[in-house]
C-alpha cells in the first residue's frame, strides 16, 4: 500500500484500487493499494473526506495497512477516487510544523524536551519538561516566526541503519531503526510520522498565547496559521469593544481597565460607608422595640445582614427582608436575647421558603408577599 501522503503531502485528490472492504462499526473498513488519507499519529489527527460517493469519517493505521472507515461499502478491485478535506489537513499541518519549530527553538535554548503535544479544536498545547519564564515568550515567538518567514525546507527522510546513529535528532531515548526524521535546517531535527508542510513559510504565523506551570515544567498554548489569525481577530474585536467602552486608545485598554477597577474599588468603599451611616439611622427608628421587622429593596446579602445587625443592636429581635414581592425576599433574623433561629424557622414553616442558622442569627429566603409577612408578625404579636 502506497502512502501517498508521505510521497507528497499536498495531494488533495487521487485514484486507487480497492483491496478490501469489510463491515465495521458504523460502516465499512476499506483498504486501498494507495492513499493520500493520513491516518492519525504523532499528535496529528487523521484526514477525513470522500472515497467515491462514500464519506470517510475516520482513518487508522493497523500494522502496515491504512484503514478507511466509510459510510458506504466499496467494490473490491474497483478503481475509486479519493478526496481529502484539504482545509482540515492544511490546518493540522500548519499546527504540527509550528509545533516542531517552537519545540526545536525551546530545545536549542533551554535543552527542554517536548513531553506532550495536543492539537485541540481551537488551540495547540505543548508541554515541556522544564520552567520557561512567561517573559521569554515574545523572544521565542520572534525566533519561531523568523524561521517561518525564512521559508526553510521541511525535509522528511528515513536514514539508513548506518546513518541513523549519526543523526542528531531531538529525542528522550534512542529509537529502533527505521526512524522517519523531519528536519528544519538550523531549527529542529526530530523523529516524526506526521504529514508535514513542504516549507516553513506555509505555517504563516506562530502566536504563543500562554505559558503556565504544568507538572515539573510548563504548558504552552499556541495557534499557527489561520487559527492564529482567527484567534487574534477575536481578541482584537474584544479589545476594540473595551476601547470603545472606556473611550481609550486600542493600545491603552489595560491602563483604562485598571483605572476603572481602582475607581470602582473607591466607589465600593464610599457606598459601604454611606450604607453604614444609613443603617445606623434606620436602626435608631427601632430603638427599644421588642420586635423590629424592616423591609428594604435589593440589598446585597451581606448588606442585609449588616442592616439586621445594626437594628439588633437597639432592639430585642431584628428581622430584615430585602427584595420585592416579584423577586421574593432574602431574610435575616438577629437577636442577642431571643432564639433567632426559631423566629426564622417558624416564619419559613408557615409562609414557605428555606434557610438556616444558629440561635443568634438566621438567614434564608421566602417568596411570600410583604403583606403576608407583615400579617404573620401581626398575628404573632396578637397571640403573645
Ligand atoms: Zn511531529
Amino acid at each position: 500500500m502506497k502512502k501517498l501522503y508521505y510521497e507528497d503531502s499536498h495531494i488533495k485528490a487521487f485514484t486507487a484500487t480497492v483491496t478490501g472492504c469489510a463491515p465495521a462499526d458504523n460502516g465499512y473498513a476499506v483498504t486501498l493499494d494507495a492513499t493520500a488519507f493520513y491516518p492519525e499519529g504523532g499528535g496529528q489527527a487523521c484526514d477525513i473526506g470522500y472515497l467515491g460517493e462514500s464519506t470517510v469519517f475516520a482513518v487508522k493505521e493497523v500494522g502496515e495497512e491504512v484503514i478507511h472507515y466509510c459510510d458506504k461499502p466499496q467494490e473490491v478491485g474497483a478503481t475509486v477516487a479519493g478526496a481529502i478535506d484539504w482545509d482540515r489537513r492544511f490546518d493540522l499541518m500548519q499546527q504540527h510544523a509550528g509545533e516542531h519549530v517552537v519545540s526545536g527553538i525551546i530545545f536549542q535554548t533551554y535543552g527542554y524536551h517536548n513531553v506532550g503535544f495536543h492539537i485541540g479544536a481551537d488551540v495547540v498545547t505543548i508541554d515541556f519538561d522544564g520552567p520557561i519564564p512567561a517573559e521569554d515568550l515574545p523572544k521565542i515567538e520572534d525566533r519561531a516566526n523568523a524561521a517561518i518567514w525564512q521559508n526553510l525546507p521541511v525535509k522528511c527522510y528515513y536514514p539508513t541503519r548506518e546513518e541513523l546513529p549519526k543523526v542528531n535528532y531531538r529525542r528522550k531515548k534512542d529509537l529502533p531503526w527505521p526512524v522517519r526524521i523531519v528536519e528544519i535546517p538550523g531549527i529542529d531535527t526530530c523523529a516524526c510520522c506526521g504529514a508535514q508542510v513542504q516549507k516553513t513559510g506555509e505555517v504563516g504565523l506562530v502566536k504563543l498565547l500562554s505559558c503556565v506551570k504544568f507538572h515539573q515544567g510548563v504548558r504552552i498554548e499556541m495557534a499557527c496559521g489561520k487559527r492564529a489569525t482567527d484567534i487574534l481577530r477575536l481578541i482584537f474585536d474584544q479589545n476594540r469593544q473595551v476601547s470603545q467602552a472606556f473611550s481609550a486608545q486600542i493600545t491603552e485598554t489595560g491602563v483604562a481597565a485598571r483605572r476603572m477597577n481602582e475607581t470602582l474599588g473607591a466607589e465600593k468603599f464610599r457606598s459601604a460607608s454611606l450604607e453604614k451611616r444609613l443603617f445606623a439611622y434606620i436602626a435608631d427608628g427601632y430603638a427599644g422595640k421588642k420586635l423590629a421587622v424592616h423591609f428594604e429593596k435589593d440589598l446585597a446579602p451581606n448588606a442585609n445582614r449588616e442592616l439586621c445587625n445594626a437594628i439588633a443592636g437597639v432592639c430585642s429581635v431584628a428581622v430584615t427582608l430585602s427584595g420585592s414581592d416579584e423577586t421574593g425576599y432574602s431574610l435575616c433574623v438577629i437577636s442577642r436575647e431571643a432564639d433567632a433561629k426559631a423566629v426564622g424557622a417558624n416564619l419559613i414553616a408557615t409562609l414557605g421558603g428555606r434557610g438556616g442558622g444558629k440561635r443568634d442569627a438566621f438567614q434564608g429566603t421566602t417568596s411570600a408577599t410583604r403583606q403576608a409577612i407583615e400579617k404573620y408578625f401581626q398575628d404573632c404579636a396578637n397571640r403573645a
